[in-house]
């Protein structure tokens, strides 16, 4: 299969794009709620799932032992579900007793997973019912974060989908309005408001908001960004309410955060020369920074395997701003109209793959012999005893990395591991 990304009639790239499906290796969408649990405050996830889930949670999420957390697993076992109104009356229960604890929760995801017992509950119609209970102070929405043919950035756009219904609604007659999607450090987003206000443009709010009684209103006046690559289902609904996308690179490196300031730019009919008035110190700092990461990043081999849905974007930076040679660029999903400014901007002749087939993968990652490896934590650990060097992909949605600000920490994250395999070899 092949993308042809078609750039004006005379200029058409086609990228070539092997379609994988076999064994995967991957972590489930439960793993979204340690980074949205911190950035919507008053929320609580109570995931509804066994005791695997549970364990899942709390080992990712290891560092918040001394914070009162905002997350939990319902554990449901087969003898729960041996009369399924018990298991409704005993969820009811959980949740009666989680709200009467904590005042401070204003919204409550009951969170789906993948095992059997679980998938027989009807969550949507509970959420549903313990909503109108505790209506107005509590809101009770649900998603799933299954690992079924799911990726663990997928987790979420299923729980930022699921918000979009309960967006409060523009008027019509209001004047257009920035919105941009995607979880953020806050340090970033505050970046971004400022350079927002510098040019000029005020109306911008970010989704998912840092609590859930500051929701962003949406409508036929709303233009988006993704912040984000791996939010297809939000961005779908988010235009099922109107709302517009507006076609850019995602915010990584200087490249794509220019370009993706620029479209907001291009909205809001900022002029070039304030434009540049607001972003070149900024461009110009971050560069003087990426200069100090190049010489142990430029040239070197870098292969991706499909985990994070950011694979794309990183290989764009990786590539032109600091000149490592992309052996193969793997991605869960590919979505070509979210991507096409990134894959435009991709060197020719790079093999992309989507989807996955471990076995081959890890067959042409041998025979290809990259200088790093970015993969999940489960295949990290192979491949460093076979003497590879690796990037975990989670870390790219742990650390803040999207802005001018944060151009040469994302470098960083993949220079240290080189260094490190080079003071080892010494
Ligand atoms: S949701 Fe599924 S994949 Fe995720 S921890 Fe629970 S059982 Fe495992």
């Amino acid at each position: 299969m092949s993308v042809a990304l078609n750039s004006g009639c005379a200029d058409t790239k086609v990228i070539p794009i092997l379609k994988e499906r076999g064994q995967r290796e991957v972590f489930c969408g439960l793993t979204g709620i340690i980074w949205l649990h911190r950035k919507i405050q008053d929320a609580f996830f109570l995931v509804v799932g066994s005791r695997t889930c549970a364990h899942l949670i709390q080992s990712a999420a290891g560092v918040m032992i001394f914070a009162e957390p905002r997350f939990a697993t319902a554990i449901i076992d087969e003898r729960d579900l041996a009369g399924l109104s018990d298991a409704n009356d005993e969820l009811d229960r959980v949740v009666q007793r989680l709200i009467e604890r904590r005042p401070d929760i204003k919204l409550l995801f009951l969170v789906g997973s993948c095992p059997s017992e679980v998938i027989k509950l009807d969550l949507s119609r509970a959420a549903q019912r313990l909503s109108k209970q505790f209506n107005p102070s509590v809101r009770v929405l649900n998603y799933s974060g299954s690992g079924i043919e799911t990726t663990f950035t997928q987790g979420e756009d299923a729980c930022l989908a699921a918000l979009v219904p309960v967006l409060p609604a523009f008027a019509s007659s209001a004047a257009p309005s920035l919105l941009v999607v995607g979880t953020l450090a806050d340090v970033v987003e505050d970046q971004w408001t400022r350079l927002f206000t510098q040019m000029g443009i005020n109306d911008v709010a970010f989704f998912p908001p840092r609590r859930s009684t500051a929701l962003p209103s949406v409508g036929p006046n709303t233009r988006y960004l993704l912040a984000q690559p791996f939010l297809t289902d939000t961005a779908r609904a988010l235009e099922e309410r109107g709302a517009q996308r507006l076609p850019a690179p995602f915010p990584l490196g200087v490249e794509g955060t220019t370009e993706w300031l620029r479209a907001a730019a291009n909205l809001f009919g900022v002029s070039d020369v304030k434009f540049d008035e607001v972003t070149m110190p900024k461009r110009e700092r971050a560069l003087r920074a990426l200069q100090h990461q190049r010489p142990q990043l430029e040239g070197k081999r870098i292969f991706f395997f499909p985990d994070s849905q950011l694979e794309i974007p990183i290989a764009r930076f990786l590539a032109r701003e600091l000149g490592m040679r992309l052996t193969e660029v793997g991605t869960p999903f590919l979505h070509k109209q979210h991507l096409a400014e990134e894959l435009a901007l991709l060197p020719d002749g790079i093999q992309i793959s989507e989807g996955q087939h471990v076995e081959n993968q890890l067959d042409r990652c041998r025979a290809a012999k990259p200088d790093i490896v970015v993969c999940g934590l489960g295949l990290a650990n192979p491949l460093e005893a076979e003497g590879m060097t690796t990037k975990w992909a989670i870390e790219l949605v742990f650390t803040p990395i999207q802005g001018y600000d944060q151009a040469a920490d994302l470098a960083e994250l993949f220079a240290r591991p080189l260094n490190r395999r080079l003071r080892l070899v010494a």
